[in-house]
């Protein structure tokens, strides 16, 4: 079978051939969850489905992979009592209807088997309770005990049982209601709102992957600052991100006031979000200002200062990546360069932009050049239409003068156009600082315009500052 009919195949009767495998083993089946949230809210059907079952969910999904063409494998969690098929592109996972109790320190429930009822009770959100039936006596049938799809056309977030024991059986569930709020521009009810506000603290027996999965969520979706809004005024964000909340509030000393660099954040979140999708280009944008509050200084003549918060900042960034167990990899190299270099097209822009600092400023930032770009466009948020056409404006000539200056000189991910090899071999020299010199010494020369980005101008120019150092060229 060709790949495209096995997966129309598939689409077309998955929930038929559950539906056929379930009643085979004699089990009452039914989709819930995301599934069936996405598919009523008309948003991209999720290619991971869960399916319910009131029995054995691991029996389930061996019968229904039997029934697949090129019967795919199960992976089955034992501990867990769920399985998973892979099948194409969409993922089913499958478990058996269960009925939860929770104890105080953990997030994890004590099971045991349950009804459709049991098991929908112990669903986060109204919203995220619904199923659908795949028994043959009401096939298609939805199941709603708590009004969820009333909730999805008024876009509210409630917990089917009291809110203030869900989120404190599962504190992640907080988490989650910020993520969904944020992703499907929901509200919160006020009284799941306030249960969360109280047991803020609880938040910190999950583990730091799954909140940094769900801030992750929050990060991505179209209008971040919902989330983020949400996190501060729960009180969450003092647990979660501490350096951000320090950036909230305005001081005024002798009449003169900064901005507040909270809210200022949050709206070049959204806006970078406009223009990307890049998780951690988003990240940056939240944490480019974090060196801030650190930094922060009156001084009678010229006001308020933050002096060296972009390398302060992204200093914070290694500190606050490892306190949540984010990767120390490149992405955060990457989060850091951006802080670290997030005022520079900006001093550009203000000035006349010469070629030479924009050689600079492309040498420094290599790869990341546009990136940075995006970034300090973002970063505009003045009310003044007057003064934030200036800056975009300015933006563009720096953007024009990236890509003539590239062209030209190459200093992109520049390699020395004359090697340690050939100056030892030029004056005769062993390993030493000399060479360090004059290669530094050629690369000023090239990021000032003085010579261009070719072998020959360098190598001229490498014998000349050999000789001011009072080297003698070698014989051959
Ligand atoms: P998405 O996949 O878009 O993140 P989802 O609703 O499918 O959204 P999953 O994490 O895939 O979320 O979980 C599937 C379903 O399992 C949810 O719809 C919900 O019914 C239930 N669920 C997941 N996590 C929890 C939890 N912490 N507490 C209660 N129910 C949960
Ligand atoms: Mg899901």
């Amino acid at each position: 079978m060709s790949q495209e009919r096995f997966r129309e195949a598939l689409n077309l009767n998955i929930f038929q051939i559950i539906s056929e495998a379930a009643a085979e083993i004699g089990q009452e089946t039914y989709v819930i969850g995301g599934f069936v949230r996405d598919y009523f809210l008309g948003r991209n059907t999720p290619k991971d489905i869960d399916i319910v079952t009131v029995g054995n969910g691991i029996a389930l999904a061996k019968k229904v992979a039997q029934k697949l063409p090129n019967q795919p494998k199960v992976s089955v969690f034992k501990n867990f009592g769920t399985a998973m098929i892979h099948a194409e592109d969409m993922e089913l996972e499958f478990v058996g209807a269960r009925k939860e109790s929770y104890r105080q320190n953990s997030r994890k429930p004590v099971v045991e088997n349950g009804t459709l009822e049991d098991d929908q009770n112990r669903r986060d959100f109204t919203i995220n309770a619904l199923a659908i039936s795949l028994n043959p006596e009401n096939y298609g049938a939805l199941l709603d005990p708590f009004e969820g799809r009333k909730d999805l056309q008024a876009g509210i977030l409630r917990t089917p049982l009291a809110p203030a024991e869900t989120y404190s059986d599962d504190p992640l569930r907080m988490m989650r209601a910020i993520r969904f709020a944020t992703q499907l521009n929901f509200e919160i009810e006020l009284e799941s709102l306030q249960a969360i506000s109280a047991q803020k603290d609880r938040i910190q027996i999950v583990s730091k992957e799954r909140i940094v999965d769900e801030l992750h969520k929050i990060m991505l979706a179209p209008k971040p600052s919902i989330g983020l809004k949400l996190l501060l005024e729960t009180g969450l964000l003092s647990f979660l991100l501490p350096e951000l909340e320090a950036l909230l509030g305005i001081e005024e000393v002798e009449g003169q006031t900064h901005k507040d660099n909270f809210w200022h954040t949050l709206e070049v979140v959204d806006n970078i979000s406009k223009t990307t999708d890049n998780l951690w280009l988003r990240w940056a944008a939240l944490l480019h200002d974090i060196g801030k509050a650190p930094t922060k200084k009156f001084h009678q003549k010229i006001g308020w200062t933050f002096h060296g918060h972009e390398f302060v900042g992204s200093k914070m960034v290694y500190r606050l990546f490892k306190r949540l167990r984010m990767p120390l990899n490149e992405k955060m190299k990457f989060v850091q360069k951006m802080v670290r270099m997030s005022s520079r097209p900006i001093i550009l822009a203000q000035d006349h932009v010469t070629d030479s600092a924009v050689r600079r400023l492309v040498f420094d930032a290599g790869d990341h050049v546009d990136d940075l770009m995006i970034l300090c466009e973002a970063d505009i948020t003045t009310k003044n239409p007057k003064k934030q056409r200036r800056y975009l404006n300015n933006f563009k000539v720096v953007r024009q003068k990236i890509v003539e200056v590239e062209e030209r000189d190459h200093v992109r991910n520049f390699q020395p156009p004359v090697t340690g090899e050939e100056i030892m071999k030029a004056f005769d020299l062993k390993p030493s600082k000399e060479i360090g010199i004059i290669k530094e010494a050629i690369k000023e020369a090239i990021l000032e315009g003085q010579i261009p980005n070719e072998h020959n101008a360098a190598f001229d120019f490498m014998m000349e500052k050999g000789k001011t150092l009072g080297l003698t060229p070698s014989k051959t």
